[in-house]
């Protein structure tokens, strides 16, 4: 059963949540109603937001994407305390990291192209890592990359137990990391930091206590458990809440029409119009009525939530006033 009150007891510190958007493309429908749920969730328990621009994944960063993210969030009335913080300017302490892996051998160097993983895949992937690592390098040591001639991707050798735990939504969970993905990469062939690395230094580092985000990332947890723990750092809380899907029960994409923000925004949907079609799809609301964020504080409970994804038909957004 989860608990209709904010889990911290009158003891514990308020939580700090965070938003960390990747600039990747232009924040949608979807989008603003993990962010909404992630805001409330933190404000609620009298907590702090940071805001993190997860710009790590460069080739597919969108120039003009940061203005627009923030802008999107200050239209939602969604505030944060700290940030943005840019994820690439935090390269040194990715760097410091993953020299501590790479000093306990918690590593190992690989040379494999996807081409090659894939050919080695017997299952189709769900999974954010892609399909199963068979664990081909990982007999090599990290001094032998010294002598390769190519720059390797880097490796995270999983123990046999992957690490179980609670999310605040899913309940009790567990994943055999052996079964999905297998060794993860931490840092990349590009010399850039995996997301794997980069989110939980900077989770540690910004004094995040409470990650909700979109249940797509439930399988990185477990990685990113055992990351927090090979790094000594003090893992958050986790809270995965379903997505936003189109009719056809796809995630939500350009085939489902234009449901980015702005192009709300342009049309002169009103926030609270939005705002009160995303609270009656948490189960906040009776009726989508106008809302704003700060109205909805004393609603905002995890457990109406409903388990499935939220289909956005059309129609809900032609009741907002959105034509698309
Ligand atoms: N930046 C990621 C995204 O927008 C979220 C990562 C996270 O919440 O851990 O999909
Ligand atoms: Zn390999």
């Amino acid at each position: 059963m989860i608990s209709r009150e904010p889990k911290a007891s009158a003891f514990s510190a308020p939580p700090t949540g965070r938003l960390a958007p990747s600039p990747t493309g232009a924040q949608h429908v979807g989008n603003a109603r993990t962010y909404l749920i992630a805001w409330l969730a933190a404000r609620q328990a009298s907590g702090r937001v940071v805001l993190r621009i997860e710009d790590i994944d460069s080739p597919r960063v969108k120039a003009g994407a940061f203005e627009q993210t923030c802008e999107d969030l200050r239209w939602l009335g969604l505030d944060w305390d700290e940030g943005p913080i840019i994820q690439t300017q935090r390269l040194p302490f990715h760097q410091a990291a993953f020299e501590r892996l790479r000093s306990q051998e918690l590593v190992y160097p690989c040379t494999c192209t996807r081409g090659d993983i894939e050919r080695a895949a017997s299952a189709p992937h769900l999974d954010h890592e892609g399909p199963r690592y068979p664990g081909t390098c990982a007999h090599r040591r990290v001094a032998d990359a010294a002598l390769m001639g190519v720059r390797p991707a880097w490796r995270f050798h999983i123990p046999a137990d992957t690490p179980s735990f609670h999310d605040a939504f899913l309940g009790a969970q567990h994943l055999d990391l052996h079964a999905v993905g297998g060794d993860f990469v931490v840092w990349k062939f590009a010399d850039t930091p995996a997301y794997q690395l980069a989110v939980v230094v900077d989770d540690a580092a910004q004094g995040v206590t409470q990650v909700i985000r979109g249940d797509d990332l439930v399988t990185s947890t477990p990685r990113q458990l055992l990351l927090y723990s090979a790094l000594s750092l003090q893992p958050p809380s986790f809270c995965h809440v379903p997505l936003v899907v189109g009719p056809d029960g796809r995630r939500l994409a350009k085939r489902h029409g234009d449901t980015r923000l702005s192009a709300l925004r342009e049309q002169g949907v009103r926030p609270e119009a939005l705002l009160g079609l995303l609270a009656w799809s948490c189960g906040w609301l009776r009726a989508v009525e106008p809302i704003s964020a700060r109205e909805l504080l004393p609603l905002f409970r995890l457990d109406t939530i409903p388990r499935q994804p939220f289909v956005l038909e059309p129609a809900l957004l032609r009741g907002i006033g959105y034509s698309g």
